[in-house]
């Protein structure tokens, strides 16, 4: 599926019955659990737009999108298919003008739709850890990094981590954003401790730190994954602000690291879609929420939270 055009990938999914049937497939790969009893005997009821499953033993009605990222959405199965599918694809990707265009929706639903896709790839990055050799370079996205010690205002520092195999190719590689800049021209040290104890499996790894501008020319293996994102928000997007970067960053990494693993793109971005509950209004804007104070863990965090 992973090779066919837009139209072709349209035709295969060209109604909204055929989406439930993939959809039931994804969420419940072995078959209907009921999510209050657990018993695996259903009704299906055909009343609303989408189907509604009715547990045969305690009666608990359910849907197809409650508990993943289309929850609530009153935009089509086939255009949330459309979605994904543009998503999943290798660059170079989608922004939320061109999908608008494409699925026939208003620009903040389709924002909104590129968005909760996103927080479901970066939900995926945060089960999985960087472990054996791990490379971890800082690098600058939005201003070239400058030869002084003064800090540009578009300039927004970050670590990327590359898990390497036996033959040193990266398997696994994340990026993410430091709440501020490295001192000094060194990645400080509760910068390491905090990106280790977030991002690298404790035991058994093997981690390299390397600073970008005390060792510009040594080999980075995670730096064209970073000029190929940074490239990527800048054309794809005209640039990204610190805001939404993290998502950004994360989705550039979750298309990667499926290519890595060779893992078959749409069908895994529409099942982490239907496993993954949706994210609510303020963690889709990133927009503060009065009157509530985030939580700390015990490690100062060096890096933006989700
Ligand atoms: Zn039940």
């Amino acid at each position: 599926m992973d090779t066919i055009t837009l139209d072709q990938f349209k035709d295969r999914f060209h109604s909204e019955d055929i989406c439930a049937d993939y959809l039931f497939q994804m969420k419940w790969p072995h078959g209907f659990v009921c999510p209050k009893c657990s018993h695996r005997h259903f009704y299906r009821i055909t009343t609303r737009r989408l189907p509604l499953y009715e547990c045969a033993q305690c009666s608990h009605q359910t849907s197809l999108t409650v508990g993943t990222v289309m929850e609530g959405s009153p935009t089509s199965l086939q255009k949330w298919f459309t979605a994904i599918f543009l998503a999943s694809r290798p660059s170079p990707g989608i922004n939320a003008v061109q999908l608008k265009e494409i699925i026939q929706v208003t620009y903040k639903t389709s924002w909104l739709i590129l968005q909760k896709i996103r927080r479901a790839m970066s939900t995926s990055d945060a089960t999985h850890l960087l472990s054996g050799m791990v490379q971890v370079h800082d690098a600058c996205y939005g201003h070239p990094y400058n030869i002084t010690h003064q800090t540009h205002s578009k300039e927004h520092f970050l670590l990327v981590g590359t898990s390497l195999n036996e033959q040193k190719q990266p398997t696994y590689i994340k990026m993410k954003l430091l709440l501020e800049s490295p001192r000094e021209k060194f990645i400080s040290t509760p910068q390491k401790k905090s990106f280790a104890e977030r991002y690298i499996e404790a035991e058994d790894s093997e981690v390299e730190y390397i600073t970008q501008r005390l060792k510009p020319r040594r080999l980075k293996i995670g730096y064209p994954y970073f000029k190929k994102a940074s490239q990527w928000l800048n054309e794809t997007f005209h640039g990204i602000g610190v805001r939404h970067l993290q998502a950004y960053l994360d989705e550039f990494c979750y298309r990667v690291n499926q290519a890595l693993d060779q893992a078959p793109l749409f069908q895994s971005l529409i099942q982490l879609c239907a496993t993954t509950k949706k994210a609510d209004y303020w963690q889709v804007t990133r927009r503060k929420r009065k009157n509530k104070r985030s939580s700390r863990g015990q490690v100062a965090n060096s890096f933006y939270p989700l």
